[in-house]
C-alpha cells in the first residue's frame, strides 16, 4: 500500500542512491536500474572496460 502522492523508488545500481519514479520510465520502470543516463553510461563503460580492457 502506498500513500497517495508517493512514488516508487529504487536504488541506483551505479551510484547506489535512491531515485524516484519518473514519467519517462512509466513503461520501463521494471527495467530501470540507474538514476540517470550518466549512471547508466558509467556502469556500461565500467562493464565494457572489464570485458575488454584498453578499449574506449
Ligand atoms: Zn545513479
Amino acid at each position: 500500500m502506498r500513500k497517495k502522492g508517493d512514488l516508487p523508488t529504487k536504488d541506483c545500481a551505479s551510484c547506489g542512491r535512491p531515485f524516484a519514479w519518473r514519467k519517462k520510465w512509466e513503461r520501463v520502470w521494471d527495467e530501470v536500474r540507474y538514476c540517470s543516463d550518466r549512471c547508466r553510461a558509467e556502469a556500461k563503460r565500467g562493464k565494457d572496460a572489464a570485458d575488454a580492457p584498453g578499449r574506449s
